[in-house]
């Protein structure tokens, strides 16, 4: 491994570590345009010359999908920014959604060595630049692809999961057909996260890419209702399938008033607004209902992604009531930055108990209970305990929970044979092998709950053991 950069190590460390441009808080906590605009082309060739080009380069192996890190850093300090774009896309197709949406604080920047005295290298906000000069250059490189094999592979669900392993097959020469239950393709990343973390344009974008693999895509195609996974056996002609269906029902906390009206799951709060673009009702034609006062119960992304949609659809006072404190919320460290940059009231330490109603069975208030730090619990973070007599209400006219989510049961219910676990999800090996034959799965099924840059991991890891299933199968190996 060669070094690209002269500078010292010691004259790199003292460059610091560059901020994206973003838009003003007071600003855009009233629209849905992006938040962060990432890097120019000067704040990105700075980061990159901040790089230590480190003979083992640890960040790699912090990437769940393994970007090979040094060197696209080292491309962007050549400028070579196609160039660093495509060595991205060697190992994950989504660049341009991973570099807006991954944990990189807990992946590649935890680990990066510069991390350890001075503020690590930048690398989600790299990764974001030079797949965002791609489209604003158009100068994608189509990937080419050498062989054509006669299996055709099913992919369920077309979320990120689905997406990568539908890619991956296809790069090496499968007929591959997405069969997915909305009416577009991206999963959380179009019903989900909010336009203002992640533009529905780029995941369209990305999508386009994929499908210029050859990939086939079937939408409104409700597996387990539309087909069963014996009729895309079957009648179909499907030689193995994918199931990267997620982990979409919501669930509730249990507590008394859940069925008062302007209560929502945060799931059906985002879809209103992000897949059926509330947020220009009567334009559009799905409204949602938002009062002065609204309380998101929860402490990670999809709470955080509710909280700042509603203040952004104008509710006055928009409040994130979470159980335990700062330190333990699972969400993205930048997403509980911008809400608080932008007005959201934090309740921490705060556990609601009941939701009130008013005669006409609306949402009038919120019971709470203020908690304090116990010991660790099975999670490993600190137990959340009730202060006796801290009761207090809270008031509010809308309610959103955001406390979890598990996998519709559709398939699995339909499928006899494939083994389920815990909260319903679909247990696979550390091949995202399923128990049974010619079956896989990954991502949020299997995982309950998990990260965009998982669900990839986990598609690449079944197409690579799917291609090995194949090739077994043709040459009329014993599999499974
Ligand atoms: C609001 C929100 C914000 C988030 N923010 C982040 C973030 O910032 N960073 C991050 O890394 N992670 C984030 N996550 C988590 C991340 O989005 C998920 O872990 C990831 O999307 C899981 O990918 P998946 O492909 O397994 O499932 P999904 O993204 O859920 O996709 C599953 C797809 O399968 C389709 N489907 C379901 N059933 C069927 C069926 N029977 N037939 C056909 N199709 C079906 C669904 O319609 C969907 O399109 C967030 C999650 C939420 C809810």
């Amino acid at each position: 491994m060669t070094n690209v950069n002269p500078m010292k190590p010691s004259q790199r460390m003292k460059i610091p570590r560059q901020e994206s441009i973003e838009q003003e808080a007071q600003v855009r906590n009233r629209n849905f345009q992006e938040v962060s605009h990432g890097f120019d082309e000067e704040r990105a060739s700075t980061e990159a010359q901040r790089c230590l080009e480190c003979k083992d380069p640890v960040c790699q192996s912090g990437c769940p999908v393994n970007i090979d890190i040094r060197s696209f850093v080292q491309l962007i300090f050549q400028k070579d920014f196609s160039g660093a774009v495509n060595k991205i896309r060697e190992a994950n197709y989504l660049p341009a959604i991973c570099g807006r949406v991954c944990p990189q604080e807990t992946q590649c920047e935890e680990v990066c060595t510069l991390g350890k005295k001075h503020a690590p290298v930048a690398i989600g906000k790299l990764e974001r630049f030079v797949a965002d000069y791609e489209m604003l250059h158009d100068s994608f490189t189509p990937f080419h692809i050498k062989d054509q094999r006669e299996e055709k592979v099913a992919i369920v669900g077309g979320g990120p999961a689905g997406l990568t392993c539908a890619a991956e097959l296809a790069k090496v020469g499968y007929k591959v057909t997405v069969f997915e239950a909305l009416h577009a393709v991206g999963g959380v990343l179009r019903y989900g996260i909010p336009e203002f973390r992640l533009p529905k344009a780029i995941l369209d974008l990305e999508t386009e890419r994929i499908k210029a693999l050859g990939v086939e895509i079937y939408t409104n195609f409700l597996v387990g209702r539309t087909a069963t996974i014996a009729d895309l056996f079957d009648e179909w002609g499907f030689s193995a399938i994918f199931l990267g269906t997620g982990a979409g029902t919501p669930t509730f906390m249990g507590m008394a008033g859940e069925n008062l009206s302007g209560v929502y799951s945060a799931n059906e709060f985002l879809t209103r607004t992000n897949l059926m673009g509330a947020y220009k009702f009567p334009e559009n034609d799905t409204p949602v209902k938002i009062g002065k006062q609204i309380a998101v119960i929860g402490g990670g992304n999809t709470a955080m992604d509710a909280v700042r949609t509603a203040k952004r659809l104008g509710a006055e006072k928009a409040y994130l009531v979470y159980r335990r404190s700062r330190t333990e919320m699972p969400a993205r460290v930048e997403e509980i930055h911008h809400a608080e940059q932008e007005g959201i009231e934090f309740l921490l330490l705060t556990n609601p108990t009941k939701i009130l109603g008013d005669k006409g069975n609306w949402v009038c208030g919120l019971e709470c209970q203020q908690m304090e730090l116990g010991e660790p619990d099975e999670s490993g973070r600190r137990k959340p305990i009730a202060v006796q007599g801290s009761e207090f209400v809270l008031d509010v006219q809308i309610v959103i929970e955001a406390i979890g989510q598990k996998p519709n049961p559709i398939i699995q219910s339909t499928t006899p044979g494939l083994k389920t676990g815990k909260r319903g999800v679909v247990e696979v090996d550390d091949k995202q092998t399923t128990s049974r034959a010619g079956i896989f799965a990954g991502g949020d099924l299997s995982r309950g709950g998990a990260t965009v840059i998982l669900a990839m991991r986990d598609g690449k890891i079944a197409a690579e053991q799917i291609h090995q299933y194949l090739l077994a199968k043709h040459n009329g190996e014993l599999v499974q």
